[in-house]
């Protein structure tokens, strides 16, 4: 049988493997799972687990968890692990033999060769504790490869044109910034830049410290005293924040969160966009410096910057993007998923090591950007016909995005909403295609908050709804052929506009055994749900493990008709059994 040599990204917080099959880049899934929580832990009964179990436990036992193991890699210490000493070596082979497993398991044959990426500010140290870690998990690391140099090899290969590329990559724990520059497929790291400490998980902590506080304020209980009640808090956190990167408001409800003074507490509050961007604007703040360090470095201007692309799982924060583009004044690149983009092109190297060739085969994006018109600033003038982007351009199919704004004086009873396509801060000078009115609307002070949803799906049809957020009245519309409305281009040729935005540089398909859509987050959090209610089973009466199966049924019927709102009742059903079973 013919050697297959597998890429790996082997993530602070996540870790992927994909290999090239057939010429199609693939990214092998545990299950379900597209990445594996990079957590090493030993359970109850002494045993060794690997992702999200691990990380599952981490917050209720932190001494039988590690985490962010890659922090020490090429450093001169050991950690403990349910007592015993191991070198972070030994914690990151245990993830890679995690990962060889499930490759194994998928392509039926064993492995032993691998392409592993490293950050491009990876010390010799630390490059060589890498390829060791491998070493232990019986993987002849063939190359070592810088992550930019993948994420850029993820958008495609071919390239002739000589292209400066900004890798912006921002995870769960760390930032980094570079600049490529990129021709006859080499790619070439001219700088690098970031923090090693910054990511996703300062802003979950923001989002903790808000909830703290909110709990102190209200019910004058200090909760960071009740371990428990602080695990439910910070995956409410983590949910939450999903929640705003497509929507403006999420409510975060943790029934029963904790007891004092023989009373209940129940969390119940909402948090929106706005207040959590602020939350994280320093943050964000500092990758932007970072970036013109970056470009400073490389001896270039933001102007030389040819293209931008988005990797790591936190530059769906929609601030980010409209960041980048500012800077920039162009859309930055997001359709290959940008959690699983490094280890594509850890793939793709990996077949261009063996001599395969390398299909470039398109993801379904949007070519055009979709939004309505507000009264807001151009050329720092008041303007009544703002565009505002609702869905972006090169944002991947289907996609759904809502928006909030409000209305403009006191007992506003009607609202105009008018939806264009195009890409000018001018609405009036991009493509009206659909107009409607919400009529009603309660007798309110200015301010009442019209919240505004834009669904695309595959077939170019836009639904737009407008709902009043406070009454819940809502009116709808459908644009059939939204996409092909421009110019009567059909979607293949926008398709082909939007590769040439890239010169060669075609974008892949995201071969994922079925759908290359990415899940919503209330269908990735219904799926935890269900994994940590089946974790219980062994442990629980059969009356109970019923009534949990049943639950289970619903929410899985729910999400194989990708029907969230369904999901709600019976999630958080089985959500308070959960927290009943477990306290
Ligand atoms: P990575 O290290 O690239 O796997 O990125 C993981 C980080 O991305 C975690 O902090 C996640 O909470 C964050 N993340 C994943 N999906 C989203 C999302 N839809 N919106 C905001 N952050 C996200």
């Amino acid at each position: 049988m013919k050697d297959i040599i597998i890429g790996i990204d082997l993530g602070t917080t996540n870790s992927e493997v994909a290999v090239v099959e057939h010429g199609k880049v693939t990214l092998i899934k545990d299950g379900n799972k597209k990445m594996l929580p990079s957590f090493v832990g030993i359970n109850d009964a002494g045993q060794v687990i690997v992702g999200e179990s691990a990380r599952n436990q981490y917050l209720v036992y932190p001494e039988r968890t590690i985490k962010s193991i890659k922090r020490l890699m090429g450093q001169d210490t050991q950690v403990v692990l349910a007592e015993q000493t191991y070198t972070p070596q030994e914690i990151s082979a245990i993830i890679l033999t995690r990962l060889k497993d499930i490759a194994e398991k998928y392509l039926g044959q064993t492995v032993s060769k691998a392409v592993i990426t490293v950050p491009a500010y990876f010390s010799d140290a630390q490059r060589q504790a890498t390829r060791e870690a491998g070493e232990i998990a019986g993987l002849e690391v063939l190359r070592m490869i810088n992550e930019p140099t993948a994420a850029a090899l993820a958008y495609g290969t071919g390239q002739t044109e000589k292209k400066q590329v900004l890798i912006y990559d921002l995870g769960g724990g760390t930032f980094d910034v570079s600049v490529v520059n990129m021709q006859d497929d080499v790619v070439e790291v001219l700088s690098s830049h970031g923090d090693n400490h910054l990511g996703g998980d300062d802003f979950d902590q923001k989002i903790i410290d808000y909830l703290i506080e909110h709990i102190q304020d209200t019910h004058k209980v200090d909760v960071r005293q009740h371990s428990k009640a602080m695990a439910r808090l910070t995956r409410a956190a983590e949910e939450a924040k999903f929640v705003l990167s497509d929507q403006p408001f999420a409510q975060i409800n943790e029934e029963y969160l904790l007891e004092h003074d023989g009373s209940a507490i129940h969390l119940s509050l909402e948090l929106s966009r706005v207040t959590y961007e602020e939350m994280i604007e320093d943050y964000i703040n500092a990758t932007i410096d970072a970036t013109h360090i970056a470009i400073k470095d490389a001896k270039l201007t933001a102007s030389d910057i040819d293209d931008v692309i988005l990797v790591g799982g936190s530059t769906r924060t929609p601030c980010i993007r409209e960041r980048l583009f500012n800077e920039f004044g162009f859309e930055p690149h997001s359709e290959v998923d940008p959690d699983i983009c490094v280890a594509l092109g850890a793939a793709t190297q990996a077949a261009m090591i063996s001599g395969q060739e390398v299909d470039t085969v398109l993801v379904d994006v949007t070519p055009y950007t979709y939004g309505t018109s507000a009264i807001g600033q151009l050329n720092g003038q008041p303007y009544p016909f703002m565009f505002v982007p609702i869905i972006h351009k090169n944002s991947v199919l289907p996609n759904r995005k809502t928006e909030a704004f409000e209305t403009s004086y006191d007992n506003q009873d009607t609202v105009e909403v008018t939806i264009y396509q195009g890409e000018d801060p001018d609405a009036l000078n991009n493509v009206k295609i659909g107009e409607f009115l919400i009529e009603g609307l309660l007798d309110v002070p200015r301010g009442n908050i019209i919240t505004l949803t834009l669904e695309l799906d595959l077939n170019g049809i836009l639904h737009v709804s407008a709902i009043e957020k406070k009454s819940g009245l809502e009116k709808n519309i459908t644009i059939k052929n939204a996409l092909s409305q421009f110019e009567g281009e059909a979607l293949d040729t926008a398709k082909q506009r939007i590769t040439s935005l890239f010169g060669k540089m075609d974008s892949r398909i995201i071969e994922e055994e079925g759908s290359t859509v990415p899940d919503a987050p209330e269908i990735i959090a219904a799926r935890e749900l269900i994994a940590k209610a089946e974790g219980l089973f062994d442990k629980i009466s059969d009356e109970d493990k019923e009534d949990m199966i049943e639950l289970i049924e619903t929410i899985t019927a729910c999400i194989d008709a990708q029907d969230i709102e369904g999901l709600d009742k019976p999630s958080a059903q089985l959500t308070d059994i959960i927290y009943y079973l477990e306290s």
